[in-house]
């Protein structure tokens, strides 16, 4: 009988599977498929930067309690699994395009708030900074704190270093249902049997609310779909994070470009449509006219699960003693999974939280039948 099961092995279930096992738990993760195959390997990774001490919001102070995190978390991973996921402190230039910023100085000011490092750049300075960005832009910021990390290799060295930690990894295992007894979950039903735990922890991205039904609870979380155009260049022209209002460009170090993201609600759809990457692309021409070279490598989609209000559901859900969830991260799921595996291991293991979860409730959108 494990401590606790967890249910999805994207970045967050695993995050708090490898934060667990640190602490000497027993701990199972079940995936319906291999596991980090679905948002947490589509997402861009970007890190965006935000000081703790300024944090006015719930999401506000779970982000920049999250961002320090990231260079030690990475750090342990590398150690553990022999795998660099590619953390990076690249820098982050944010620029105006008219259609996507309207109004440009409350954004800098939204931005000097976080207490990240600010830099603004006139048209002179711009020119100079960032030769390479059209020159129809005419003003940006400069961010130095932003970082961003590799999806795919981080979800490598963390399924890695859970192995070596000792949790018991299943993929190709969907949960299926549920073993209670009176107001406890005593195991989850895979189609290989029931596996017994202390504690169970949903961690099913979009599809928690599938997982929540089987114990006749609903939960509003939904799928929003985000594509994503990869092109490569032998030479890029920049290596910061490129952003213009919710659209973005993410330069890798072996000559890799992400352009992201479009944003709708298809349900469970992945496929990519001709709007959305001719969209991205000519997006990303307009922003660096020099990527009318780059080469076109390929495309996705992954979804993002979203709550009722953006924020994450972390917490117990009432009418079980022993049932946590770990769900909605909508876009900043990479970023956040440090601090969510940390709180969560404070929960489960009743240390003091270095967070009220009383924002973050699963109340907030769950009902039952
Ligand atoms: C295009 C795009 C760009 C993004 N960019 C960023 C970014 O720059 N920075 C950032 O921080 N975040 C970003 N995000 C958001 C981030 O990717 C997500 O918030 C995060 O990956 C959510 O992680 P998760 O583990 O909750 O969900 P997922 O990664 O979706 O994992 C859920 C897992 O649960 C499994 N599962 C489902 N049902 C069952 C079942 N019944 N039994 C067992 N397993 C099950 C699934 O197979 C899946 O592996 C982006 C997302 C997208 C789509």
């Amino acid at each position: 009988m494990m401590d606790v099961n967890i249910i999805g092995g994207g970045v967050i279930g695993l995050s708090i599977a490898y934060e667990l096992a640190k602490q000497g738990l027993q701990v199972a993760v079940f995936d319906r498929q291999q596991f980090g195959q679905e948002a947490s390997w589509a997402g861009a990774g970007m890190l965006p930067p935000a000081k703790l001490e300024c944090a006015t919001t719930p999401g506000g102070q779970l982000r920049a309690a999250s961002q320090p995190l990231w260079p030690d978390w990475s750090r342990r991973l590398q150690e553990e699994s022999g795998i660099d996921n590619g953390y990076l402190n690249c820098g982050g230039l944010h620029v105006a395009l008219s259609e996507d910023v309207t109004d440009w100085q409350s954004y800098v000011e939204d931005w000097r708030k976080t207490g990240a490092v600010v830099e603004e750049l006139d048209s002179v300075a711009l020119r100079e900074q960032a030769p390479f960005l059209s020159e129809q832009i005419q003003s940006g910021i400069y961010l130095p704190e932003m970082g961003q990390v590799r999806n795919p290799r981080h979800m490598k060295a963390l399924l890695s270093a859970c192995a070596q930690q000792g949790v018991s990894l299943h993929a190709g295992s969907p949960v299926v249902g549920f073993e209670k007894a009176g107001e406890r979950i005593t195991g989850v039903q895979t189609p290989s049997g029931v596996h017994q735990a202390g504690q169970t922890v949903i961690a099913g991205g979009a599809w928690s609310p599938e997982v929540l039904s089987r114990l006749g609870i609903q939960c509003e979380l939904i799928p929003v779909q985000g594509q994503i155009v990869l092109l490569s260049m032998p030479r890029l022209p920049f290596c910061q994070v490129i952003e213009s209002g919710r659209r973005y460009l993410v330069p890798r170090s072996d000559g890799k470009i992400l352009i992201g993201s479009t944003e709708k609600q298809a349900g469970f759809n992945k496929q990519n449509t001709a709007e959305g990457v001719a969209g991205l692309i000519a997006f990303a021409q307009s922003v660096v006219p020099g990527l009318k070279e780059a080469t076109f490598e390929r495309a996705w989609a992954g979804l993002r699960p979203k709550s009722i209000d953006s924020l994450p559901y972390l917490g117990r859900v009432d009418g079980y003693q022993n049932l946590i969830m770990a769900a909605g991260h909508y876009r900043d799921g990479l970023q956040l999974s440090p601090i969510t595996a940390k709180l969560i291991r404070q929960l489960i293991c009743e240390e003091e939280l270095s967070i009220s979860l009383e924002p973050f409730s699963c109340r907030r959108g769950i009902q039952f039948d």
